[in-house]
């Protein structure tokens, strides 16, 4: 497996910022993650040192070649998920393989996809989780869906295979967005993938089963949520790292309340903007840097 002394989940602002740092300062640093929503042809006017006004598309482009410039790694990869092993280094899993790192800096932005299902918060707890590895253990034999349309769902549900064979995903409608690799593993577990929409939630002391938008239901005593690609949240709940809402919390050095795991931009929330998403950057591939050096000095990358 590769190694890598900082990983940094996020190839926006935040990430960038912080790849050039980490590499600068010579760590080995892998940036995964692919273009970040701001850049397009939206016109940045106020970051500084741009009196002309500068399109997202090419500021983004600039500090990515600035980050390679030092060394970065960057890769248009989604994480999967991260995991932390007994010598309390993570292993961060992505769509096209696996890392060892000593750091992660996470720099996801923000995500706000909903999966859409009216009464999902009075299931939360109850059935609803966002999190195998945290609740995959109590739904061990029993019916269960996933919601999610993209290789994520795909990975949640095939983690699930540990617990219980009855496993469904239900796409919200959605085109089916996983690759072959991933369709033939569903395949081989016997995992449907259901172009429905999941629209309602019933149970009288803890789910039991999901209403489609046809009316039909599926039984399932569990409901896994994993729409679209990963975010920090999902990373939060896997990990046990401490949030507000939808943001990350850190503190000001940029750390998270799990040893090596900083967190900076809009996933930390704020003021969301470039200039504070740089900022942040800048002050968790610092601390980042301090982290790697005191934990692990002599780690062998490559
Ligand atoms: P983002 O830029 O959102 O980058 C997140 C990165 O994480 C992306 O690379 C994404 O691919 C990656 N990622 C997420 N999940 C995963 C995963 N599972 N695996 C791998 N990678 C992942 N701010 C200003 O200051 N001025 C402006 O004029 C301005 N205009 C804006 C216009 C638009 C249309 C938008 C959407 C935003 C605008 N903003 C503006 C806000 C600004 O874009 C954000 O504050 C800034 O981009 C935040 O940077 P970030 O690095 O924290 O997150």
């Amino acid at each position: 497996m590769e190694t890598k002394h900082i990983t940094i989940i996020g190839a926006g602002p935040a990430g960038l910022s912080a790849a050039i740092y980490a590499a600068r300062a010579g760590l080995s640093t892998l940036v995964l993650g692919c273009a970040p929503k701001i850049a397009g042809d939206y016109d940045i006017d106020n970051y500084f040192g741009f009196p002309e006004t500068i399109t997202g598309k090419e500021l983004v482009e600039r500090g990515r070649a600035q980050a390679e410039r030092f060394g970065a790694d960057i890769r248009c990869d989604r994480v999967l998920g991260i995991h932390l092993d007994e010598e309390m280094r993570y292993t961060v899993k992505t769509e096209s393989g696996e890392v060892k790192t000593c750091a992660v800096i996470l720099a996801t932005g923000v995500s706000r996809v909903r999966p859409g299902v009216e009464n999902l918060g009075d299931y939360e707890g109850k059935g609803v989780s966002y999190c195998v590895s945290c609740d995959g253990f109590f739904v061990r034999g029993k019916k269960v869906v996933v919601v999610g349309e993209g290789i994520f769902a795909a990975n949640q549900a095939l983690e699930l295979t540990n617990y219980t064979s009855d496993i469904t995903i239900i796409t919200q409608g959605k085109k089916p967005e996983m690759s072959e690799n991933f369709l033939k593993q569903l395949a081989d577990a016997s995992i449907p993938v259901l172009e429905k929409k999941a629209v309602r939630l019933e149970g009288e002391n803890g789910l039991e089963r999901v209403v489609l938008d046809n009316d039909e239901t599926i039984d399932a005593e569990g409901l896994f949520v994993a729409i679209g690609e990963a975010s920090s949240s999902d990373f939060a709940y896997s990990l046990g790292i401490e949030r507000n809402g939808v943001f990350l919390v850190a503190d000001e050095k940029k750390a998270t309340n799990i040893p090596g795991v900083f967190a900076a931009g809009d996933c930390r929330g704020g003021f969301l903007q470039i200039s504070v998403a740089v900022g942040e950057g800048a002050v968790a591939a610092k601390s980042a840097i301090s982290y790697v050096k005191k934990e692990c000095p002599n780690m062998k990358t490559g």
